[in-house]
């Protein structure tokens, strides 16, 4: 099949994808937006990052200055008015105080005192907000994304889909007699055991595929822009891969089931069924195998 080109800038997004956004290394940083405003000069590297990251994200860049600054969303033709207006007001302030009065400083005062858009604000560093939204999105077991966070961005790429034609593919992985590993080594001995299998599928995933914990001896990825021709060689290069014995000890296997999104998935509950249909499948075929759902994921 072949895969549409999606236009970035017509996506929707949740604000987990906003929050994610601050886990990417390649964000706006309150320092890069302070910069950007006129606080310090912009290394090469940093205009010529800035400048992409204009392009790939159109109007959206100005909710993207100001979410780095205050953690809320605010829509791109409004958050373009506030970013106009915060520099005027960022001119005025340091003329009156005779002193470069920093971006963060101009914005909260723009929001609070200005606009009453915000209240109550709070100082809180950059690396604390990291530490909180990485935990919230994480499984403490195993550092795959949670649960919570499986279940929005599936049902965020269901709905790209159904928009945009943009396919996407479901992986459920289930880790094969497992309770006997409990039984035997112990719980804490399979709590390693799990956490290993979580590093091991992340390590085979791609940058953009999300990993998550989806129960408890359970995975789901979600492959975004893939087909399921693709989605089907994944899964065995993952099914192969978590095969392989851990550092610490331990062998175990995983079976997995694959689904792509189509025309019988109008919702992401019926995708995630077709997986979890497939792997109950890799599961009675013997386990240690991928099954792939029968629907091909046409629109
Ligand atoms: P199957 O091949 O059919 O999947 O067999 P199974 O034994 O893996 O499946 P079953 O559903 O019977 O048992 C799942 C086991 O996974 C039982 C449970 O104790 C274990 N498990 C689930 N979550 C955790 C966890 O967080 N830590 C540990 N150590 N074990 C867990
Ligand atoms: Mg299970
Ligand atoms: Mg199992």
């Amino acid at each position: 099949m072949k895969v549409p080109k999606v236009d970035a800038h017509q996506l929707e997004e949740t604000d987990a994808d906003r929050r994610r956004g601050i886990l990417d290394d390649n964000a706006l940083t309150v320092d890069l937006v302070s910069a950007l405003a006129g606080d310090r000069r912009l290394t090469d590297d940093e205009n010529e990052r800035l400048g992409q990251l204009k392009k790939e994200r159109g109007p959206r860049f100005f909710s993207d200055l100001l979410y780095s600054i205050t953690h809320q969303y605010y829509p791109p033709q409004i958050a373009e008015k506030i970013w106009t207006a915060v520099l005027v007001h960022k001119k005025e302030l340091s003329m009156v105080l005779a002193r470069n009065v920093r971006t963060v400083v101009a914005t909260l005062d723009y929001l609070s005192n200005i606009t009453s858009n915000m209240s109550s604000a709070t100082l809180v560093g950059e690396r604390v907000i990291e530490e909180i939204v990485g935990l919230s999105l994480r499984d403490g077991l195993t550092g795959l994304f949670n649960h919570t966070y499986f279940f929005q961005q599936i049902d965020l790429e269901v709905r790209r889909f159904l928009r945009y034609g943009s396919p996407v593919c479901l992986v459920l992985i289930d880790i094969d007699d497992f309770k006997a590993v409990n039984d035997t080594r112990g719980h804490q001995e399979g709590d390693r055991i799990l956490a290993a299998m979580g590093r091991r599928l992340m390590q085979v995933a791609r940058d953009s595929d999300i990993c998550c914990r989806y129960g408890g001896e359970e995975f789901a990825v979600i492959l975004p822009l893939t087909d399921m021709r693709e989605a089907g060689e994944i899964a065995e290069r993952m099914r192969t891969a978590m095969a392989e014995p851990l550092s610490g000890g331990g062998t175990v296997t995983v079976s997995l089931g694959v689904a792509a999104c189509g025309k019988k998935t109008p919702k992401y509950q019926d995708l995630v069924e077709r997986a979890d249909a497939a792997l109950y499948q890799a599961k009675g075929n013997g386990k240690n195998r991928v099954a792939v759902d029968a629907a091909d994921g046409s629109a």
